[in-house]
């Protein structure tokens, strides 16, 4: 699946082609965005301290010119390397997405947030490159507003258990935008909604993948609650589309950038089932706290200011992740046709 993008193609991918430095750049999302930055004709440096990101998903990158992974924890001081003067785009993804992951250290979750923006943001400052944050549906927390547009300011508690993740991305947004009040730097706030595809790990914990894995093995689906909370499920070369419009667009946002498919879980799980034509069965588990209960982005604003909008339909993308988890767990399990 590849999707046009109005991101200008430079073609030079000599030692003058631009310079991007992507931190999370071993990650889910992460790993898309160096690979179409590079397909693009651009440099790129891949920060990554790999507690959520893998080397395997770069690996296939490490030969092409003009790459190169580094591994740094943004909460530390960035690396003293005179590459980074050349640097005229950083794109922010590093920070662990996955709730069951984000919750097991929420101090370094809510410090690779707060202090990492803070580090990359003085970078943006001395040497004038553009800086995109990727911010998350999360920020609207438990939502009274639905669906959320931008200028919901969001219904969060900044002592339960998903705010090391939430409350850290609402302070990441705020000192980005602070430093554009100022004139400080040139930023770009993208506020993501459940992107999922290739390269989620089958232990990442959320639901795609728990389920296109477990209805692969065999094994019962978990729906967590009644199944009646719904999602909206963004494919990751929609993401990735939208990150780079939004990049080069005169927008400084915030801008949500997701599907507004919104389906309920119990649905999803139903999904994942008849498209793998698998015999599992689906169990009930508690609910997790803080849980939010609707999630759907209003995307007005992605389509007029970035002629973005996704493309990718949910059996589209579901299609394409249950073949990579299939060919990943080396398991054969045959997909039904699709009607
Ligand atoms: N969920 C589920 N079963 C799972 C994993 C998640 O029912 O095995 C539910 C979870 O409770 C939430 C939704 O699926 O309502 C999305 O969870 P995920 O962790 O993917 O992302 P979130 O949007 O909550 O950050």
């Amino acid at each position: 699946l590849s999707v046009a993008t109005n991101f200008d193609p430079p073609t030079d991918t000599s030692m003058n082609a631009p310079l991007a430095l992507v931190t999370g750049g071993a990650g889910f999302l992460g790993s898309h965005l160096c690979e179409r930055l590079l397909d693009l004709g651009h440099r790129v440096i891949a920060y990554d301290d790999l507690s959520t990101g893998h080397r395997s998903h770069v690996d296939h990158l490490a030969h092409r010119p003009g790459f190169r992974l580094v591994v740094h924890d943004i909460t530390q001081p960035l690396p003293d390397d005179p590459a980074l003067a050349e640097v005229g785009r950083v794109f922010n993804l590093a920070c662990p997405a996955s709730p069951s992951k984000y919750q097991l250290d929420p101090v370094q979750t809510t410090l690779t947030s707060v202090l990492g923006i803070w580090h990359l943001l003085q970078l943006a400052e001395r040497t004038g490159a553009r800086l995109l944050q990727t911010s998350t549906s999360e920020i609207y927390g438990n939502p009274q507003v639905h669906p959320q547009v931008e200028s919901y300011p969001g219904h969060v508690d900044p002592v339960g258990p998903r705010a090391c993740y939430d409350e850290g991305k609402r302070c990441a947004e705020t000192l980005c935008d602070a430093f554009r009040r100022q004139g400080r730097a040139d930023v770009r706030i993208a506020r993501l909604f459940n992107s999922y595809g290739p390269r989620l790990r089958p232990g990442d914990g959320r639901v795609v993948s728990n389920f296109v894995v477990q209805a692969l093995r065999g094994e019962p689906l978990t729906v967590y609650g009644d199944g009646s909370q719904t999602r909206s499920f963004c494919y990751v070369s929609d993401t990735i589309d939208g990150l780079l419009r939004l990049m080069e667009s005169d927008c400084s946002g915030p801008v949500n950038i997701g599907n507004p498919d919104e389906r309920t879980v119990g649905d999803l799980a139903d999904t994942v089932i008849r498209m793998t034509g698998s015999g599992s069965p689906i169990v009930n588990r508690p609910l997790p706290a803080d849980d939010p209960v609707r999630r759907r982005p209003d995307i007005g604003l992605a389509r007029e200011r970035l002629g973005w909008q996704p493309e990718v339909s949910l059996e589209q993308g579901l299609g394409e992740t249950i073949g990579y988890f299939r060919r990943e767990l080396g398991l054969d399990v045959p997909l039904r046709k699709l009607a």
